[in-house]
């Protein structure tokens, strides 16, 4: 597919302060593309380059084969919604839905027209008379929403959209905005420091820190395969162990890893040589948690003690202490119903996992 938004080069700056720092990224046509980071890590000045409120200090922005990069907000083909959804309080859903093709001039037939079916695009349209105050969080939301939306533009920008919604009303937005997006056909950019929120909703993702992109890929991709250990402690939970490259062969990379008092082994396709340090990492739900040492040779396995453990209802948490000390997170799904625990405060236990389940990070 080609690319629809295409980021050159863009760099923002605040004095000497760089926020922005020469990002490329190439967004396809009807992407849900989130970007996301930590605070302060320059997302939504990125954002706003894209809205137009925020002039780039150099590069260049494209959209539809269009160079926006000096144009005024209103003369791009993109529309913003806000962090604090700006609706009007003294208009009812109808009219702040409206406003902006009222604005326009747009003929009253035709605004009563794309209003009823903006109204039944979020699910409002009995809703259509009330104001902002008598609406719960997620039902403002989707006035926003629609409001940004009635325009048609080709590109919607939204900066946290669900962050003022409780975790329930979230989810349950977030499948109401990935619905509404796939009917509309429309790009959104989503700018958001909720990794959750991140992986349920977007076709790809960006990771950003300190004003430049980690890692751009699917939620997967990006979750099983992080390039580097920011972006692995940065999306969920993992383990990583230091360790030095001592054998390199056309399948496997061995690394002997004080921490883990063993030999890890890893799926060798990187570029690694014999004697360089690395970062072996896995994720909690690709341990195995048991009490006898498991037969598998392959896998690598070590022994423990669990030094902490909570339940979660549908998983539980073990948090085991090696020999050296170092303490490794596990994540065990509670397939069967049972009232006593399986493993108990100091048991002494087996961790185990295959080499496929395990991440090479070089930096
Ligand atoms: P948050 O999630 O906290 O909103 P963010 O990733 O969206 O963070 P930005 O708002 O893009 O962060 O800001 C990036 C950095 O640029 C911050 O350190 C911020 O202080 C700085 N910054 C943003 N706007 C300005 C400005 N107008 N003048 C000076 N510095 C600014």
């Amino acid at each position: 597919m080609k690319d629809f938004i295409r980021i050159k080069g863009l760099s923002k700056s605040f004095g000497d302060f760089v926020a922005v720092d020469n990002v490329d990224l190439d967004i396809e046509k009807g992407e849900l593309f989130s970007i996301l980071g930590g605070s302060g890590c320059g997302k939504t000045t990125l954002l706003r380059m894209l809205a137009g409120f925020e002039i780039p200090t150099s590069g260049s922005i494209e959209i539809d084969g269009v160079d926006i990069t000096r144009l005024a907000p209103y003369d791009r083909p993109v529309n913003m919604m806000f962090q604090s959804y700006a609706i009007f309080p003294h208009m009812n859903v109808a009219k702040n839905i409206a406003y902006g093709l009222r604005k326009d001039g747009v003929g009253k037939a035709e605004i009563e027209k794309r209003v009823d079916q903006m109204l039944e695009l979020v699910q409002l349209s009995e809703l259509k008379k009330r104001k902002p105050d008598q609406l719960s969080g997620g039902q403002r939301q989707r006035v926003a929403l629609a409001r940004a939306l009635i325009k048609r533009p080709k590109v919607l920008l939204l900066d946290e959209p669900l962050a003022a919604l409780d975790k329930k009303l979230r989810e349950r937005t977030q499948f109401e905005l990935m619905t509404i997006q796939d009917e509309l056909g429309i790009t959104f950019v989503v700018v958001t420091h909720d990794q959750e929120e991140a992986m349920i909703l977007s076709t790809r993702a960006a990771i950003m820190d300190q004003g430049r992109f980690q890692q751009i890929g699917t939620p997967k991709e990006i979750y099983e395969f992080p390039t580097n250990r920011f972006v692995a402690n940065f999306i969920g939970t993992i383990n990583t162990f230091e360790g030095v490259v001592t054998v390199v062969d056309e399948e496997q990379i061995q690394v002997y890893c004080d921490e883990a008092g063993e030999t890890l082994t890893a799926l060798g396709r990187q570029l690694v040589e014999v004697g360089q340090t690395i970062n072996i990492a896995i994720r909690p739900e690709k341990i195995f948690v048991s009490k006898e040492r498991p037969d598998n040779k392959d896998d690598v396995c070590i022994e423990g003690i669990v030094d902490d453990l909570g339940y979660l209802g549908n998983r539980s948490l073990y948090r085991v202490k090696l020999a050296s000390g170092r303490i490794v997170q596990v994540s065990s799904q509670n397939r069967r119903r049972s009232i006593t625990r399986f493993l108990e405060w100091g048991d002494k236990v087996w961790i185990s996992w295959t080499d496929r389940s395990t991440v090479v990070l070089l930096d």
